[in-house]
């Protein structure tokens, strides 16, 4: 029988609870574009308490203001204030401690007073919930905070597809079910609910988007924002499209690059299998990062520029592919 070991040391656990028993109010931050494990690890759209996120970018006042009222800052599911934008700005010039917590490569350690980082881990939902057990928090956890912590472990791993072998994740779930979650409506909830325009996108992206490359171990496909238009799309709609090349056999890299519906970039997302580095060619290319097998980044040019950084990218790391 396996047993989840504790996540952090004695002493990190004194400075979290000495942090925590200090703050009287705390403030909980996620990435821009939050997606399921950013969310999840505070909350979910469709459970209590979507209500009470604030927007930076849309409501900045609001923000800004809960940002100074503050005297602890978490930041959930990303490892560095810039990846926040302005946000991020905003809180590195208030003097608050901070703690991060978060499973992606490389975090700042200067950022925060206390920094709890697993990369290995599939999700930082993940390390919340071991956080959580290690803490004693398990017994009062209601049955909507296990429906998000499971959220954010199923959608950061194309819902147990990738980056999900470790046994222990399967230990965690069956703790997360016996607090009553249904975990079958939570993956429709997640991954069947989508308009019907964006189905036909999908459609059309494939049957007409859709360029492969290097003997056809790779993908490029783009999107532009009259496309977007066209097939009435609203944020969140490229979600996982950039996944739909990897079902083809043998294939080991998908790019897509798409325009950005507000500023005048292109949006870049990667995705791999096996032990292609996403994040590498990321980092090289995109003016980006991630992680092995899921990445993304932003290109300050046209599409059809864009592209071309991508081919080159692609012949660069064709040794790889
Ligand atoms: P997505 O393709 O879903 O937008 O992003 C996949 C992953 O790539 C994210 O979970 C994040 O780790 C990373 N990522 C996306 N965009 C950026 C970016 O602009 N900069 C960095 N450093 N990482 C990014
Ligand atoms: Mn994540």
């Amino acid at each position: 029988m396996l047993t989840i070991p504790p996540l952090i040391t004695e002493t990190e656990r004194e400075l979290l609870q000495n942090l925590i028993a200090n703050a009287k109010r705390i403030l909980i931050c996620g990435h821009r574009g939050p997606d399921g494990d950013a969310v999840g690890s505070a909350l979910l759209r469709w459970l209590p308490g979507i209500q009470d996120i604030s927007f930076y970018m849309r409501h900045e006042t609001e923000a800004t203001q809960a940002i100074k009222n503050c005297d602890l800052v978490f930041c959930l599911d990303f490892n560095a204030l810039h990846r926040l934008m302005e946000m991020g700005d905003a809180i590195a010039a208030h003097n608050a401690p901070r703690v991060i917590i978060d499973h992606h490569l490389n975090p700042d350690r200067n950022a925060a007073a206390l920094t709890i980082s697993h990369p290995q881990m599939c999700s930082t939902c993940e390390v919340v919930l071991r956080l959580l057990l290690q803490l004693g928090g398990y017994e009062d956890m209601a049955t909507r905070a296990a429906a998000a912590l499971y959220t954010g472990m199923m959608t950061d791993t194309g819902g147990f597809t990738y980056n999900s072998n470790s046994p222990e994740i399967y230990q965690l779930i069956s703790l997360l079910l016996a607090k009553g979650i249904d975990k079958d409506k939570i993956y429709r909830n997640v991954f069947n609910t989508y308009s019907e325009s964006r189905l036909r996108l999908t459609g059309y992206i494939l049957y007409k988007k859709l360029d492969f490359y290097q003997d056809r171990r790779a993908s490029i496909f783009t999107l532009t924002r009259s496309e977007m238009t066209r097939f009435n799309f609203i944020r969140g709609d490229a979600e996982g499209l950039v996944n739909m090349p990897l079902q083809v056999k043998g294939m080991r890299l998908s790019i897509s690059l798409r325009e950005d519906t507000e500023r005048d970039v292109v949006r870049v997302s990667l995705r791999s299998v096996d032990d292609f580095p996403c994040n590498k060619m990321a980092e090289e290319f995109f003016n980006g990062g991630g992680h092995l097998n899921a990445s993304g980044g932003e290109l300050p040019f046209p599409l059809s520029e864009a592209v071309k950084t991508a081919e080159r990218a692609i012949e660069a790391y064709a040794h790889l592919l």
